[in-house]
């Protein structure tokens, strides 16, 4: 970015930038806070036997890991840009802006758009363009308000992680999911038997209100995750993204909701790559580009006859 765009932002931008960092800082706090409570008060403080304590410990840092690097790569990824061949030129964008119809329009951008590999449409049947971007939207890209750009295959902007969950760290995220799962759900199971002798009054110390709070803390979370998980395993498993669930992308023929879903084993390789040893590490592995996806039997028969007659006609004229 060049040094004096930046130096036109104005305190407020400045302030709002820092103000959406609060709900990672506070993700961080109670996870610094847990470790606190898990670590010192539950094992090093109240349980007795040494060989539980060993294998409380080593598990509880092998989940907490894989959480913090999952949480980190949603976190830390770059979005995808759309590249810079669907960004419209100058000359276009005034041909854009002197059309004296929307039918006008739509044939520049037709035209423009001829040569990108684009099989969906917006909702009146022409080209999906941004006009904040001055792009042509990718396949599956949307526009990201809090992001301010276009971001390929966008599935939501998650404050929680104060990044878009896009093409790039989908896969990161819903690891980080899995794996925050894991982490609450291994700390509630572990720390169930200190719990309940709380209750039995058999445990003593301020140290047991960490141990109580943990618990609950953590049977928390893990409610709340437990949906978001399962329904973005349900996503995966129809290679969906959260924006096409609420509407199906749009083709040439019309809607179609499945119009990007393999089959399942596919549709999972789309995120996870088919590499089964990176399938669980929060490294990058997905297939494809982020602009161009594999369609369904259905769409690419469709396509497929649609070449086929404009070929024809091209011959014919
Ligand atoms: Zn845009
Ligand atoms: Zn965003």
């Amino acid at each position: 970015m060049p040094l004096a765009s930046q130096n036109t932002k104005g305190p407020c931008f400045w302030c709002i930038k820092v103000m959406k960092w609060v709900p990672v800082l506070f993700i961080m706090t109670i996870v610094a806070w847990s470790y606190y409570a898990y670590v010192i008060q539950l094992c090093f403080l109240t349980v007795d036997s040494l060989m539980v304590k060993i294998l409380y410990l080593i598990f509880y840092h092998i989940s907490l890991a894989m959480f913090l690097w999952a949480y980190w790569q949603t976190v830390f990824t770059d979005i995808g840009r759309v590249p810079q061949k669907y960004r419209i030129p100058d000359v276009c964008h005034e041909q854009l802006l002197r059309a004296e119809s929307a039918e006008e329009q739509h044939n520049i951008l037709e035209e423009y758009s001829k040569n990108l590999p684009n099989v969906n449409v917006n909702i009146n049947g022409a080209v999906r363009y941004c006009d904040k971007c001055r792009c042509i939207k990718p396949d599956r890209a949307h526009h990201c308000s809090v992001c301010g750009e276009c971001v390929l295959k966008m599935d939501h902007h998650c404050p929680w992680v104060n990044n878009c969950v896009s093409f790039t760290n989908y896969k990161f995220f819903v690891l980080f999911l899995g794996y925050a799962l894991l982490y609450c759900i291994y700390v509630a199971l572990t720390a169930l038997p200190y719990f309940i002798a709380f209750w039995n009054g058999k445990l003593s110390g301020v140290g047991r209100f960490h141990i109580l709070f943990l618990f609950f803390v953590a049977v928390m979370f893990a409610i709340s995750l437990i949906s978001l998980f399962f329904y973005h395993c349900y996503l995966v498993s129809e290679n969906r993204t959260t924006l096409e669930a609420f509407r199906a992308p749009i083709f040439r023929t019309g809607e179609d909701k499945h119009g990007f879903s393999l089959s399942r084993y596919n549709n999972f390789c789309e995120v996870f790559g088919d590499d089964p040893k990176k399938w669980f590490l929060p490294i990058q592995s997905s297939l494809g580009n982020g602009i161009e996806f594999p369609l369904n039997l259905h769409q690419q028969r469709t396509y497929r006859s649609m070449e086929c007659t404009q070929n024809g006609l091209e011959t014919n004229s």
